[in-house]
């Protein structure tokens, strides 16, 4: 690999001759012609260079990848003798005689030319060109792209004129079309694109040629040729598949690499086999396991076995029992003598998932510990110690457990939550809180937004996954429906109907983003209205972020007791909460949230043996809105949720979402390009396999290109 700043490693190649520009992001193994700034290009000034910054072309090398938005087809031809009536054709032909010609109407002149080509003669016509009166010459050979009108006339759309700037680049074949500005148009990017042409053929293909071989793909220089020039649309196609794939292929090894690159880096504590203590656990469970439950089970403990740290990504929709599966992680740590992390993103969640150990552990011989910065100051210095002296073996809590001053005796297991919310480096923190010799934590994040198998591929290449996919037996599919502000009393009605039966319900109040502290309040009004009117007599209470830690607590186990009937809350209840008597869900302003968050709402309820419904209120005023009310009326299951979201929404809103830190991709759609994705994929696994940090020779092209697409985007190497 070359240092920045080394000779370009061409045999005899001159070093790049400008030092007027920066160096550009181009691959320094392309030739050195492609970092020449536009204005080596005749008739290309500096005005022009700087216009043309304002479509990112600064050097060569730039233009080549500015592709074309779509190509005109330009491929019919015909000989004068034979131009039927209306067809749009392109015929070489030569001048015999040029006229301006004024007509009655103002504004309006013609130039005509009679033009002959050996199969006849006919009259070619330009609107308001006065100036091709004085350039066409008798004798010159033209081509021209127009239609003839069936009297001897050819309106001329487009002409070239041959051996005087004119090739054909505008008249025939597909010709490309790209975004263009004021000065810079359409035939003067042809133009250049033109130009540089032999550059293409130079470019370095960064694809492994042993992989070309198999699938049968172009090499990297005729692909971008025929990006701007294609001989038909399926040359057009196999070339764009062919840079796709690329783009796709780096983005995949770069992972794969950084995956490997972590394993290699850090040690994990290896765990031995399951043991009495998570045996015991399993036996006290009120049920079995599901066949998923025990397969990832099994996936885990198969990881927990080995020196290298977990990464594991466990995907399961909302009620799908994850919780069962994380406490089984940790209790792995707990027999070994170790400690584990259990971290929610909300207070609420660490809050029950805190309680819900306590009451899945009783009896058992675990000391579980809550922390969270809402724990007043005592408390909390008091949990810290305890922790890090290793009177702890559990502790759940919130980003608390990553805070300044944290840390454990000998932590072996870390579970993530929802692990979406919390950023990158916030996950890398709690890894490395290892206890003892400097030692990995094993980590397992856990989502239950599901995430298409596309996006999972992206965000998560660098993770191993595991799914759930079947709900535990029993389960009921929640009844979800719109109702229209008209049916409002009925909806009370029969909530009130549902309440007399003994069930519990949930009103979700608006998304307010401007605070939390006017949400808090929206949340009070509503109680107090409902209080008096719809649910008078009824035992309301409420819950929102704004409240202290041990009111929203004192909430949740009066809720949970079944002591209140009607929880009025925002979206705090979003993940996690779980009490099985709550059958009703109503969600004020459905319109406003999103879909993800919707059906994480909806699996608050339908969680026992009652069945359960989702009553969305609001009026969609979007078209996207109506689409995801119906999405939501329609799918019960997170993963045919997941893809509608992203047909609703598009890739670029839900790889942004989850700030994914990774490049933008400029001609894949992940969507679209799943097949090509999978290819990638198992390319970059082979490729990876062989060769774990691209550190062969044969590879550099490879490496210097992911360096080049992900230099920047990728500033955590390590995900954790
Ligand atoms: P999530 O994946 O959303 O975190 P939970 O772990 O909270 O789901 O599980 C949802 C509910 O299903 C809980 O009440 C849990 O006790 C129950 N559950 C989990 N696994 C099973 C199973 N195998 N059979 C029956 N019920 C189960
Ligand atoms: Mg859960």
């Amino acid at each position: 690999m070359t240092k920045p700043g080394c000779p370009v490693p061409f045999a005899g190649s001159a070093p790049p001759k400008s030092a007027k520009l920066p160096p550009t992001s181009k691959a320094r193994y392309n030739p050195p012609d492609l970092d020449e700034p536009l204005t080596v290009l005749p008739g290309v000034g500096p005005a022009t260079a700087r216009e043309a910054g304002k479509l990112d072309l600064r050097v060569l090398g730039d233009l080549l990848f500015h592709y074309p938005f779509r190509h005109q087809d330009f491929t019919r031809t015909g000989k004068i003798g034979e131009l039927k009536y209306g067809e749009e054709t392109t015929v070489a032909a030569r001048v015999e005689d040029v006229a301006l010609m004024r007509t009655r109407r103002r504004n309006l002149r013609l130039v005509k030319a009679i033009v002959h080509d050996g199969t006849g003669y006919m009259e070619a016509v330009w609107f308001n060109q006065d100036y091709l009166a004085d350039l066409l010459k008798p004798g010159d050979s033209l081509l021209l792209r127009g239609s003839y009108d069936g009297a001897g006339t050819f309106r001329v759309r487009e002409h070239e004129i041959l051996g005087r700037g004119g090739s054909g680049l505008h008249t025939t074949g597909f010709v490309p079309v790209y975004s263009t500005t004021e000065k810079i148009t359409v035939k003067r990017l042809r133009g250049w694109l033109g130009r540089v042409r032999p550059l293409m053929a130079l470019l370095a293909d960064p694809v492994p040629a042993r992989l070309k071989a198999d699938l049968g793909l172009p090499l990297k220089g005729d692909a971008v040729f025929t990006m701007h020039f294609p001989r038909s649309p399926a040359d057009f196609r196999l070339a764009e598949q062919r840079l796709i794939f690329e783009e796709l292929f780096l983005l995949q090894a770069e992972l794969l690499r950084r995956r490997r690159r972590f394993v290699a880096a850090h040690k994990g504590v290896q765990l031995g086999p399951v043991g009495e203590l998570t045996k015991s656990f399993l036996r006290a469970l009120p049920f079995k396991l599901t066949i998923d439950q025990k397969r990832v089970c099994s996936e885990i403990s198969a990881d927990l076995k080995r020196a290298q740290p977990m990464q594991r990504l466990l995907q399961g929709d909302v009620g799908a029992g994850k919780t069962v599966v994380a406490v089984y992680t940790m209790l792995r740590a707990v027999e070994s003598g170790r400690q584990a992390a259990l971290m929610a993103p909300t207070e609420v969640l660490a809050e029950q998932h805190f309680l819900s150990l306590k009451q899945m552990l009783a009896g058992l011989p675990v000391r579980l510990a809550f922390l969270s910065s809402r724990l007043k100051a005592a408390e909390r210095r008091q949990v810290i110690k305890e922790v890090r002296a290793g009177g702890v073996d559990i502790v759940a809590g919130t980003h608390a457990l990553i805070q300044e001053g944290v840390g454990f005796a000998s932590l072996a297991v870390v579970v993530v939550d929802e692990q979406h919310r919390f950023g990158v480096s916030q996950r890398q923190q709690l890894a490395i809180k290892a206890g003892g010799g400097g030692l990995v934590p094993h980590a397992l994040h856990m989502t239950a937004t599901p995430i298409p198998r596309s996006l999972a591929l992206t965000l998560y290449g660098d993770l191993e996954t595991s799914v759930i996919k079947t709900l535990p037996p029993g389960r009921r599919k929640v009844g979800t429906w719109q109702v229209p502000e008209a049916k409002r009393a009925d909806a009370y009605r029969f909530i009130r109907s549902q309440l007399d039966a003994g069930r519990q319900c949930y009103v979700v109040c608006p998304l307010i983003e401007e605070s939390e502290a006017v949400q808090a309040r929206a949340v009070e009004t509503e109680a107090t209205r409902l209080k008096r009117g719809e649910f008078a007599g009824y035992r309301l209470g409420v819950l929102h972020g704004q409240m202290p830690a041990v009111e929203k607590q004192r909430a949740m186990g009066l809720f949970a007791a079944g002591e209140i009937q009607v929880l009025v809350t925002t979206t705090v209840i979003e993940v996690g909460v779980d009490v099985p008597n709550a059958v009703i869900i109503m969600i004020e302003e459905a319109d406003r949230f999103g879909l993800a968050q919707l059906h994480q709402l909806r699996g608050r309820v339908g969680r026992g043996r009652y069945k359960s419904y989702c009553l969305l209120f609001g009026d969609p005023t979007t078209e996207q809105a109506r689409m995801r009310l119906a999405a939501m009326e329609s799918a019960a299951d997170g993963f045919a949720l997941a893809e509608l979201d992203l047909k609703i929404r598009g890739e670029g809103q839900l790889l942004g979402e989850r700030q994914s830190g990774l490049p933008d991709l400029k001609l894949a759609r992940l969507v679209r390009d799943q097949e090509i994705l999978a290819l990638a994929r198992k390319g970059a696994e082979a490729l990876i396999g062989s060769d774990p940090q691209l550190a062969r020779p044969e590879n550099a092209l490879l490496t210097e290109e992911i360096r080049r697409a992900f230099g920047r985007a990728v500033k955590n190497p390590e995900r954790v």
